[in-house]
């Protein structure tokens, strides 16, 4: 059920309104010709970038305040966004399809109402340690569009929301473990940062983290029902929670297999464990405003948002049943807490996006470029690596550097793999984490990706997170990228 396009209107978004008028397009050390950002260009220079790099490594572990972002030999500088470009600190201009790692449904420009909304709770003041009226009508708005979500409680990241998640499910279940898939990701967080054999207690996957905590937690391959099967047998009644991305967005974007989500659904339910769909990635990007849990038809118990629904600003909530949720203190006795929660700039920004994705076009416009850009790319796969497979629905894509692959192609999901039987690639499709590591994943990350950012298109940097398509980008732009990908596969 596709209910969320309204109609086109999204004239405002073209105005180039968010540049403050101080701010020339081009940076006023660089003269013009060094604007770049066309195809073929090789080796641009990032001299500047490399300069505040140097400095970065002095004062930042890395250079860099979050890992991902510190690319080799060293990553460019973002002098500032532009629609669905970024232009650096040297001004090359790059079709941008990283989007804050998901954030930034509409581009770089907020449209107009977005901005005036920010702008005005700016001027009233950024945040106050008491209830905002922001507050209750972006709770009403998921409350409204989100099949599973009765009531929501606001934190500020991601990571924030999902560890309040599993304390809420293991609170309000009275059970200590927890499940896992590999390859999936839920945030810098203690319980989900885990490595070990499907089914059975984990080992930390990072230093500082007691072993103890990572005994609590289960791993299962995603795409398994067996594997799932065979432990809720097993084990069902020390479950707390069952915690899974719908798509594994930051495992190269890995769908489920039919029957998969709803395996999961049933198995929780039978055990009395809790089903929790960590929607950070896909939620209000996959399936439009009902999200992936509307797209596939399942509804779980609670839902972690973040991502899209700050607007660009810091942002996360778990929204679910009401009954569990409101486990959470004051009402309840698991407790969970935070200064900056509900803040209403991000609040502002998120329910103005989220409003202006309701209103205009969006979700049709970044699925209609999705399909475009993924069926491109499984022509020039069919070409030049058959082997490869395009993943990815709505505006999330990439590519997997898969090893193997049918000879016959006929037939073949036209716009990125949706795990169809009857598709010739189907067994060959990656099911899960193991599919993807056994990929040219270097290959992917030290030749693919910086030879298409030396032709301006700026891609994450490895073959695990995703790529986003926002509502800035146009028919062009995925030409251009389609070409781009011609040249560097
Ligand atoms: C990005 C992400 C997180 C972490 O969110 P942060 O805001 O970075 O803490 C958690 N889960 C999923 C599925 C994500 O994509």
């Amino acid at each position: 059920m596709e209910t969320y396009s309204m109609g086109p209107d999204r004239t405002d978004l073209l105005l180039p309104h968010s540049l403050p008028p101080d701010l020339s397009p081009v940076p006023a050390h660089l003269s013009t010709q060094t604007l770049r950002g066309s195809p073929n260009r090789p080796n641009m220079n990032r001299e500047r970038s490399r300069n505040l790099y140097d400095r970065a490594l002095s004062v930042t572990p890395g250079g860099v305040n979050s890992p991902v972002r510190a690319v080799r030999p060293y990553p460019f500088f973002v002098e500032r966004g532009d629609g669905a470009h970024v232009i650096d600190a040297d001004g090359n201009k790059y079709i941008d399809y990283v989007m804050g790692y998901g954030p930034l449904l509409l581009g770089h420009d907020l449209p107009q109402p977005v901005q005036s909304a920010v702008q005005s709770q700016l001027a009233d003041g950024p945040m106050y340690g008491a209830p905002t009226e922001v507050e209750v009508e972006l709770a009403e708005f998921v409350t409204r569009h989100v099949p599973s979500v009765e009531m929501i409680r606001f934190v500020n990241s991601g990571t924030e929301a999902t560890s309040s998640a599993v304390r809420l499910a293991r609170g309000y279940t009275g059970r200590d473990k927890i499940v896992v898939m590999q390859g999936s990701y839920h945030g810098a967080q203690e319980s989900t940062l885990v490595q070990g054999t499907a089914g059975m207690a984990s080992e930390p996957s990072s230093n500082g983290i007691p072993p103890a905590f990572a005994e609590e937690t289960i791993t299962l391959p995603f795409n398994d029902a067996d594997a799932a099967r065979e432990l809720f047998e097993e084990r069902g009644d020390e479950i707390a929670c069952v915690l899974t991305e719908p798509i594994l967005g930051n495992c190269a974007s890995v769908p489920p297999v039919d029957g998969y989500l709803e395996t999961l659904r049933e198995l929780t339910e039978d055990h009395g464990s809790l089903l929790i769909f960590d929607e950070v990635m896909t939620g209000f990007r996959i399936g439009g405003l009902q999200c992936a849990q509307g797209k596939f038809g399942i509804t779980p118990d609670l839902t972690t948002l973040a991502k899209v629904i700050g607007g660009g600003f810091p942002v996360g909530a778990i929204g679910g049943r009401a009954d569990i949720i409101e486990q959470f203190a004051p009402t309840g006795d698991v407790f969970q807490a935070g200064t900056y929660s509900g803040h209403p700039l991000s609040l502002t920004a998120g329910l103005e996006t989220l409003r202006y994705a309701a209103k205009n076009d969006v979700y049709d416009h970044v699925r209609s470029l999705g399909d475009q850009l993924r069926a491109g790319l499984t022509d020039i796969l069919e070409d030049r690596a058959p082997e490869y497979t395009v993943v990815g629905t709505d505006s999330m894509f990439k590519v997997i550097f898969t090893r193997d692959g049918p000879r016959d192609l006929e037939g073949q999901c036209a716009a990125g793999c949706s795990q169809d039987p009857d598709c010739p690639r189907f067994e060959y499709c990656p099911k899960d984490k193991g599919d993807v590591n056994r990929a040219e994943t270097e290959r992917w990350e030290r030749l693919f990706w910086p030879a298409m950012l030396d032709q301006g298109v700026f891609l994450t940097a490895n073959q695990f997170e995703s790529q986003f398509i926002s509502y800035a980008h146009t028919e062009e732009d995925i030409e251009q990228t389609l070409e781009a990908y011609k040249d560097a596969l």
